[in-house]
């Protein structure tokens, strides 16, 4: 048998010879191939073996523009969520350290913040779940190849290492789940060369000094977050406005919370050109178009946040015949995840109209794998996913904007609830707690189904995930303890 196998890897490995084995065998080599070895794919190809499947993961990282590379994970693992997560931790502790002084704590001023010390113990943790990640797959029997993967035909994918050694897999069912990349100003003269985006960042062995950091949703927010917070000069550059999306009275309060904080803001602002000076510093120009001029300044890191492009160029899905979105580059899927050819399903970032989040790409791939190999019929639910932003002072929440809802329902149909509130750690500590808000949309109808609840403040993520459940699963159907709700969660936030 196991004489067979070499032989017919062998033939694998022969040009010309690959379809015809797969032919003559009449079978496929693995049950799931999932291309992508990020928080989709691994969800699914992990949840796959569990039924005893034969499952293989494709995973490869095409270093940055810069030079950054990094292991198996995906963009969360490790250059997303978590290393920014333990980033923003790093900037909540500059301010706990504040706090604890008037909680009787004595620190020695003045506090300094290391780059390098955070950065290395940050990337060796990361490091460690990419070892986590590796031998999960092996526990799980999921063949792990460090291959970037591309369609050769609806059955066959063709695996490259970085040395440019190939090999061939069949698979029954293939997953595309290869997340996207940060998309770089390429207009902008220097941007490509002088700049670096969220793939860098929390890479660097050395701090970024003074950052300009272009653009205004979350990738862009949370960093200049968490950079403000430890205690480096920054300034964000926003050519319309924050958080677009989200509820915009929140969003102000983000961004008014975070310019109280020390971030500096240069509004309604667009970069035209990026130089290297002679100091190694970065000079910037800008449009300014408020005033009608153009101002510069110097810096000595540039990062573009200017949102993420899909990864599908190399997939070749054009030959096989997959569906994107010919504007956004994504992937076309129905509600089972499924592409315009059987068989191949996408799941993640990649796939247009999905919630670029962790949660709900893991909750796909495994829901997915179910489907394929556990005679379940339960589809993905993407409404009401709650999403947090990681700034200073956290954004969490829930169902439709304010804005949202008075689209959906005309502005006449919807209630809106507001409560400012004091965190019970703000009193001692004597914080400002002037952004500390939360707000409910609800219908106005006699029932006052809740649309969607918003929150900032501390542990946003924490408290929004909970209430979310409730939203789901159950508020959504409530009206008369709707006040109680309200009063309770403000209740539960100032004791
Ligand atoms: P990814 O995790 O991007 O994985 C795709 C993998 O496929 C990558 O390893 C890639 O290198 C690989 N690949 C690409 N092409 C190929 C190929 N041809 N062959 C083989 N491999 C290939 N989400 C949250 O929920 N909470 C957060 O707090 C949060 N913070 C974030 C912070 C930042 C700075 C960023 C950038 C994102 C953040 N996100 C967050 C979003 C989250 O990281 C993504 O939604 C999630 O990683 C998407 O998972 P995925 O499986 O679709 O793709
Ligand atoms: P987004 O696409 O959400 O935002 C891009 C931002 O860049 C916008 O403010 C946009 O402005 C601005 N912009 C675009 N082009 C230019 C330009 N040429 N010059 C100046 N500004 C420009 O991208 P992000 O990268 O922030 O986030 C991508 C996704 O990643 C999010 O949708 C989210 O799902 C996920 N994510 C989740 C996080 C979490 O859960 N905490 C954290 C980080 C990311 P304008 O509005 O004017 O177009």
């Amino acid at each position: 048998m196991a004489a067979l196998w070499r032989r017919r890897e062998r033939l694998l490995r022969m040009p010309g010879l690959r379809l015809t084995v797969r032919a003559l065998s009449g079978k496929n080599e693995y049950d799931l191939v999932v291309i992508g070895g990020g928080s989709g794919g691994l969800a699914c190809a992990k949840e796959a073996a569990q039924f005893g499947r034969k499952v293989a993961v494709l995973d490869y990282v095409e270093p940055s523009p810069q030079g950054t590379k990094w292991g198996l994970g995906g963009t969360c693992v490790n250059v997303g969520c978590i290393p920014k997560k333990l980033m923003h931790q790093a900037a909540l502790l500059g301010s706990a350290l504040k706090d604890a002084q008037h909680y009787g704590w004595s620190i020695a001023q003045p506090v300094h913040h290391t780059w390098s010390v955070m950065a290395q113990a940050v990337q060796n943790y990361v490091k460690s779940l990419n070892w986590g990640h590796r031998v999960q797959l092996q526990d799980k029997k999921v063949k792990y190849l460090n291959m970037r993967g591309s369609f050769s035909d609806p059955h066959t994918v063709r695996g490259l290492t970085k040395a440019g050694k190939e090999t061939i897999i069949t698979a029954e069912n293939i997953v595309i789940a290869t997340g996207g990349r940060p998309k770089y100003p390429t207009h902008i003269a220097g941007a490509l060369e002088y700049g670096i985006t969220s793939d860098d960042l929390f890479w660097l062995k050395e701090s970024p000094g003074k950052t300009l950091v272009v653009g205004a949703s979350y990738v862009s927010l949370e960093c200049a977050g968490f950079l403000t917070g430890i205690g480096l000069d920054t300034t964000v550059m926003m050519r319309s406005i924050p958080l677009r999306g989200f509820d915009q009275q929140m969003a102000s309060l983000v961004t008014e919370h975070m310019e109280s904080y020390g971030t500096k803001f240069l509004k309604r602002c667009f970069p035209t050109k990026v130089e290297k000076l002679k100091s190694n510093r970065l000079k910037v120009t800008w449009k300014n178009t408020d005033l009608g001029t153009e101002e510069t300044d110097s810096f000595d890191t540039v990062m573009w946040a200017v949102g993420r492009a899909p990864d599908t160029e190399t997939l070749n899905l054009e030959t096989i015949g997959v569906k994107t979105n010919s504007e956004t580059g994504k992937i076309i899927v129905d509600a089972s995840e499924a592409t315009s050819v059987p068989h191949i399903y996408a799941i993640g970032d990649i796939t247009e109209g999905r919630p670029e989040l962790t949660p709900t790409a893991i909750a796909a791939g495994k829901l997915l794998a179910r489907r394929l190999f556990g005679q379940s019929s339960e589809l993905m639910d993407y409404d009401n996913v709650p999403t947090t932003v990681f700034t200073p002072l956290e954004y969490g929440c829930v169902g439709l904007s304010e804005e949202a809802a008075a689209q959906c329902y005309g502005s006449d149909n919807i209630e809106v609830y507001h409560a400012y509130y004091k965190p019970l750690e703000f009193t001692v500590a004597e914080r400002d707690a002037s952004q500390c808000y939360m707000k409910m949309v609800c219908l106005r109808e006699s029932e006052q189904r809740i649309l969607g609840l918003h929150f900032i403040g501390p542990n946003a993520g924490e408290v929004i995930q909970g209430f979310a459940l409730g939203i789901n699963r159950c508020f959504s159907k409530l009206s008369k303890d709707l006040h109680d709700f309200l009063v309770l969660l403000e209740y539960k936030l100032t004791m």
